[in-house]
């Protein structure tokens, strides 16, 4: 009859359309081959940047750190966070002994836009602000304390002042890439004239959440960061680092810098033209690949660049393309977090889409939300696919059939997303069984870590 025959023709549409859907989500599926292809890539992205003079794409920076805290850490310090969601300021004491205990005095500090991406005086000078409107604020205006600035961007030390770096992420601020961290923040703070401190450490946020865990489990050796920005750094065996020139240390640790992995082209086969547009309309076009597949700034982006594709082909939101969808950025981290909470009705699902200005169909929030779960499911993948090649190779290093150990971690994507930690776990377990990995998730990571390397860095006297 008509109406059998009808009802055929639509779920033939039907079945077309989610033929469609599935194929442009098929690209961002890895199997298990693939998976352990990109640990191989990762494990040769790591040796090559450990050695000397090469310009890997994995940079595999010395932090001349070299040993994680034994409890004996005192003293109080102050303490910069930036380059992650929020600039930070800290006063951090430190109590070894009986009382050992690390506290902590905080205030969060937004940087707006157009600071992140003006000039470095206009940076530096904000943060100075900020630094001065806190020491203000705990009445510590006239101690010239320690500082610990944990910088979570590539930068390339000598012992541990010197900092020539670049930024990643949103930052973009003029007139300072290549230049000396350390003294554009101390030509800022000469600027103002208001107070003094000793610059005494620079540390990147990966090798602060290691140490920060480590004050609680001495097995903890990595520090991973699957937040706006993705790295790792762990303890790395001395006689494998070219670059380092230091006699009669054993281990350092290194920070990886990963997410600059396939800057070279190595990952362009499971590299998407989803990844691709993102990459393109990025203010770092070519860099920090594997990041941008990872990492909580861009997997919004990249569900975007699918929902305008289906929509573009009619496959979504009834063919219109909006405002709304246009919008870079809108897809923040915590409402993929949200769309992918299980716990979510769909209705629910539906009017966060609207609060983003997207007016939805229960069809719509459904496709959504799959949308939302390849893209994250894949950057836990890749990011435990990494892990892998990192303990792979610690356990190789120490020539053990076996190895246990801790990693601190920290990160908005790693803390907030109802999958993302699962999905790396069980990544980790298939391409790394020999590893026996327990992940401890890092509080204030940035802040107890850099007052703690501050600490471990003048009881060691490597200070500058
Ligand atoms: C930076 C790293 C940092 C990571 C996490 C990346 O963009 O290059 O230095 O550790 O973000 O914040
Ligand atoms: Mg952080």
């Amino acid at each position: 009859s008509g109406s059998s025959k009808g009802a055929a023709m639509v779920t033939a549409v039907a079945q077309r359309v989610t033929a469609r859907r599935h194929q442009s989500l098929s690209s961002f599926r890895l199997s298990r081959d693939q998976l352990r292809s990109v640990k191989a890539r990762m494990r040769a992205g790591l040796e090559a940047g450990l050695k000397s003079n090469s310009h890997s794409p994995v940079k595999m920076l010395p932090s001349y750190v070299f040993r994680t805290p034994d409890g004996t850490e005192c003293g109080k310090y102050l303490a910069l966070d930036l380059g992650g969601t929020n600039f930070r300021v800290l006063l951090v004491k430190i109590r070894s002994g009986l009382r050992r205990s690390v506290r902590l005095y905080n205030k969060l500090y937004p940087i707006p836009l157009e600071i992140m991406q003006g000039t470095g005086e206009e940076l530096f000078d904000h943060i100075v602000h900020c630094i001065s409107d806190f020491l203000d604020y705990v009445g510590m205006k006239k101690a010239r304390l320690p500082l610990g600035f944990t910088f979570s961007f590539p930068c390339l030390w000598k012992m541990f002042l010197k900092k020539r770096f670049s930024w990643t992420k949103g930052f973009k601020a003029t007139d300072c890439e290549g230049n000396d961290v350390v003294d554009m923040l101390r030509e800022a703070i000469k600027r103002r004239n208001e107070f003094d401190v000793d610059i005494v450490a620079i540390v990147n946020d990966t090798v602060g959440t290691m140490m920060s865990c480590a004050y609680e489990d001495p097995q903890c050796e990595i520090g991973l960061i699957a937040g706006t920005g993705s790295n790792v750094c762990y303890m790395e065996e001395l006689r494998n680092i070219e670059k380092n020139g230091l006699g009669e240390m054993q281990r350092m640790c290194i920070n990886t810098e990963w997410g600059g992995l396939g800057e070279d082209g190595c990952l362009d086969d499971i590299i998407t033209e989803y990844d691709n547009a993102v990459d393109r309309e990025s203010i770092n076009h070519g860099r920090q690949r594997f990041e941008k597949l990872t990492s909580g700034l861009y997997l919004g982006e990249v569900v975007r660049q699918v929902l305008l594709d289906l929509t573009r082909r009619g496959l979504l939101f009834k063919g219109r393309v909006t405002e709304a969808l246009k919008t870079p950025g809108i897809f923040e981290t915590k409402y993929l977090s949200q769309i992918e909470s299980d716990r979510l009705a769909l209705l629910q699902v539906r009017s966060i889409l609207q609060h983003l200005g997207l007016d939805s169909t229960c069809d719509d929030s459904i496709i959504v939300k799959e949308v939302c779960g390849a893209v994250s499911r894949r950057a836990a993948q890749l990011c435990g696919a990494g892990m892998a090649a990192v303990v792979d190779k610690i356990r190789e290093n120490r020539g053990l059939d076996q190895l246990n150990i801790t990693v601190g971690v920290d990160g908005t994507l790693y803390k907030l997303h109802p999958h993302f930690s699962t999905v790396l776990q069980e990544t980790v377990v298939a391409l790394a069984p020999q590893c026996y990995v327990t992940y401890l998730l890092s509080e204030e990571g940035s802040g107890r870590g850099a007052a703690l390397i501050t600490a471990v860095a003048r009881r060691d006297q490597v200070e500058m």
